[in-house]
């Protein structure tokens, strides 16, 4: 029976067929130790050549890494380790042996593994990161749907810029002239909520960004989220069940994917609602008073996200930032005119900002006179604003970066391991 290595907990003493590549292999005299891949997990496979014959078994013992085999044999529970299960192999079918693969159980560089982007990612490390970025997806999915959000999908290609108009992709856009990449599709999804009352959204944004951190990629997926009559602080405890519901859901679908990255989960078993809220004139003084330089009214540096969350178990909402710092869409805070209603959501263990998020400016004229003052020339946002016209009410979103939480939640250092090809500021390919 062709079985997939996941379930091969179920065919204990049954003879199975596995389809996949050989990973890994060491021989000692007549026995070999085959380590098989097959995309859903490993499994040791033992020839002896006892059983196989001295031509296949030196057949066996001549696959090169890499090499695509389809082996039959029987599955045995590891006599000491439990949980783990062996295949006994008693017939092997080389699909192509592979050519001597560069990658190697030795140490390469991030260029060289860069490079080989391609075949790096059949690494076990690799494997373990895609297996939980995908679960982190699911996880976002089930989350909104469970909560009355639904999947509305924004465009990619738009005629005007939502964040910081400095870091846009510019294309040509046949006879309409330029066109931009996207780098949110908030705005969208705003429209959307007056139709479908809560939405969200999933997919590749781009931000032209000269940032060379471990933390910025040029392309990402983001997830951004909108909701009519949803209000600031109850767009915050959206945000915190979500990172809640993600890391439960990690937990219990991911701990082979954490063992393999040595990734130790007792931060992520401590987080739970609710997250820690400072509002951004208590992070300065806060910071300041930790020794760092920043003055009101500039942006938090990475070394001040750090320090904020350094002593912390749970996330750390910083909300109410000085409007001049942020863009135009966000609510002025009824409290303080020069204030906004907005928030980022600091990681912990040097996640840095994984979500921004704010109440949206809910007031025409308010608005209009926002737009104006960023310098944006006002027709082009004619559609925005006629959402303010026709039965305007409050409400509020957030975009979440994947990246970033993928990073976080996997405990790799760099962000270019969470992506299955990166575009970084210097890398384009493969
Ligand atoms: P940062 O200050 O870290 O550059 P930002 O303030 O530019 O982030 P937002 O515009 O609020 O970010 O975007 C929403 C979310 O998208 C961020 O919280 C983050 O998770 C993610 N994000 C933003 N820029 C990038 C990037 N270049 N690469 C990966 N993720 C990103
Ligand atoms: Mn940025």
């Amino acid at each position: 029976m062709n079985i997939l290595i996941k379930h091969i907990a179920d065919y204990v003493g049954q003879r199975v067929t596995i389809k996949g590549w050989l990973y890994n292999s060491r021989s000692s005299g007549k026995i070999a130790f085959l380590e098989l891949r097959d995309g859903t997990g490993f499994v040791q496979a033992i020839a002896s050549q006892a059983d196989l014959g001295d031509d296949v078994f030196s057949r066996v013992t001549s696959l090169t890494q890499e090499s695509s085999i389809i082996v039959s044999g029987n599955v045995a529970a590891h006599p000491k380790k439990e949980g783990v299960f062996e295949l006994q192999i008693l017939s092997i079918e080389v699909v192509q042996l592979a050519q001597e693969y560069p990658i190697t159980p030795k140490e390469h560089g991030p260029d060289f593994l860069l490079n080989n982007r391609h075949l790096w990612l059949r690494s076990k490390r690799q494997w373990a990161v895609q297996r939980i970025r995908d679960v982190v997806i699911d996880a976002i999915y089930e989350y909104y749907h469970q909560n009355d959000f639904i999947k509305i999908d924004t465009p990619i290609i738009t005629p005007n810029a939502c964040e910081d108009s400095t870091e846009l992709f510019a294309i040509n856009y046949f006879d309409e002239g330029e066109a931009f990449l996207s780098q949110s599709g908030q705005l969208y999804l705003e429209a959307a909520i007056m139709s479908v009352g809560r939405a969200f959204d999933f997919g590749p944004t781009f931000r032209a960004e000269k940032s060379k951190t471990r933390r910025h990629l040029t392309e990402f997926w983001m997830m951004d989220a909108e909701a009519a009559y949803v209000e600031h602080e109850e767009s915050l405890q959206i945000q915190e069940n979500m990172i809640v519901h993600i890391v439960q859901r990690c937990l219990e679908k991911c701990r082979q994917e954490f063992q393999i990255l040595e990734r130790n989960t007792e931060p992520l078993e401590n987080i739970r609602a609710p997250f820690i809220r400072l509002t951004y004139t208590e992070a300065i003084k806060r910071l300041q008073s930790l020794g760092s330089d920043i003055q009101f009214g500039e942006d938090l540096g990475n070394d001040d996200e750090g320090l904020l969350t350094e002593n912390e178990q749970v996330p750390v909402f910083i909300h109410k930032w000085p409007k001049a710092i942020k863009p135009f869409y966000m609510k002025i805070d009824p409290e303080n005119p020069e204030l906004v209603l907005n928030n980022d959501l600091i990681g912990i263990e040097g996640a840095g900002e994984i979500i921004g998020g704010s109440q949206r400016e809910d007031d025409y004229e308010t608005l209009k006179a926002r737009i104006e003052e960023m310098g944006f020339k006002g027709e082009e946002y004619e559609w925005y604003l006629d959402l303010r016209k026709y039965g305007s009410v409050p409400h509020s979103g957030f975009g979440l970066g994947l990246e970033r939480v993928v990073r976080w939640i996997s405990g790799v250092e760099h962000i270019r391991e969470t992506i299955p090809f990166p575009r970084l500021i210097n890398r384009l390919k493969p």
